[in-house]
């Protein structure tokens, strides 16, 4: 068994919320529970989307609540070297192509195929300058596409139980690197995952339906494949989760232990103690009884 190796990955788009600490506790408590490392990453690859300042806001909430990295925080901004060889990696592997599809182009090809849009969600690409082999259709500068490969992809969650999804058919070959230059997330998370040498991801719900995406990348690159355990989400008054986009308070950690109780409240813990450090203490026990027990959270 490799050690324990789990990560924190917040976004710098705004201070942390009642619902990111959720998956910040739940990540640093299963990394203590099993006498891991647990480690940092802000994942500021999507530059125009960050905030000035938020990074190291992040970095205060997350210490007010005494949840310390043992190592300086890895920043996606400054690993451009690193995601640009995993993408020549899939390049020469074959696995990639350049596509020239603006959105509007991706609705309308949809459209003609009769595949009625969705209102959220995602577009699923219909491979449109996929090649069937060799030469691409498109040399013009764009974005960076994986080849996916079709069938239901299985993969098991440690809250959320066996989970499958067929990438080629619900997101299509999907971007890598979009046409302004910037990385994906996609990319830039499975890269980092493999560097940090993460064995196990502890992350939000709303995250989930990312990770069979991931892992396929994990496989083109030959990457190990991490546990998941996806946490509940924090609902906000009308029902959807909490986020930044829809506005969620910024977390106050002027008093910790409210801030924390409310975090494990959600994850199914009651912690009683004066002290942000025997708060943790106590936490960490009572997590590690939990899965112990083979207990289930909310
Ligand atoms: N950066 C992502 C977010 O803040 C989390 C990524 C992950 O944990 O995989 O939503």
């Amino acid at each position: 068994m490799p050690k324990y190796v789990g990560r924190f990955a917040p976004s710098p788009t705004g201070p942390l919320h009642a619902g990111s600490l959720v998956a910040a506790l739940a990540s640093w408590l299963d990394a203590r529970a099993h006498g891991g490392r647990w480690l940092l990453r802000i994942e500021d690859v999507d530059t125009p989307r960050c905030v000035p300042g938020a990074h190291r806001l992040i970095l205060q909430q997350l210490a007010d609540c005494g949840l310390q990295a043992d190592e300086a925080p890895m920043l996606q901004s400054q690993r451009a070297p690193q995601y640009e060889s995993a993408l020549q990696a899939l390049v020469r592997a074959g696995l990639t192509y350049p596509c020239s599809c603006s959105r509007k182009d991706v609705e309308s090809a949809l459209q003609q195929l009769g595949r009625v849009k969705p209102r959220h969600g995602l577009l699923v690409y219909p491979g449109t300058c996929r090649p069937e082999r060799g030469t691409p259709r498109t040399h013009k500068a764009g974005a960076w596409r994986l080849r996916v490969p079709g069938g239901a992809l299985p993969w098991a969650d440690r809250r959320l139980g066996p989970q499958a999804q067929d990438v080629a058919h619900n997101v299509g070959d999907f971007v890598l690197k979009r046409a302004d230059g910037v990385y994906t997330y996609q990319l830039a998370v499975v890269v980092d995952d493999g560097q940090q040498g993460i064995t196990h991801v502890v992350r939000g719900e709303d995250l989930s339906d990312n990770t069979a995406r991931q892992i396929v990348l994990q496989t083109a690159l030959g990457l190990p494949r991490p546990s998941y355990l996806h946490t509940p989400l924090v609902l906000g008054t009308n029902g959807e989760k909490l986020s930044k986009q829809n506005g969620a308070q910024a977390l106050d950690t002027r008093a910790p232990l409210v801030a924390l109780n409310a975090a494990a409240h959600v994850l199914g813990l009651r912690v009683q103690a004066d002290t942000v450090p025997a708060w943790l203490a106590k936490a960490v026990r009572q997590w590690a009884d939990h899965w112990a027990s083979g207990g289930d959270l909310p």
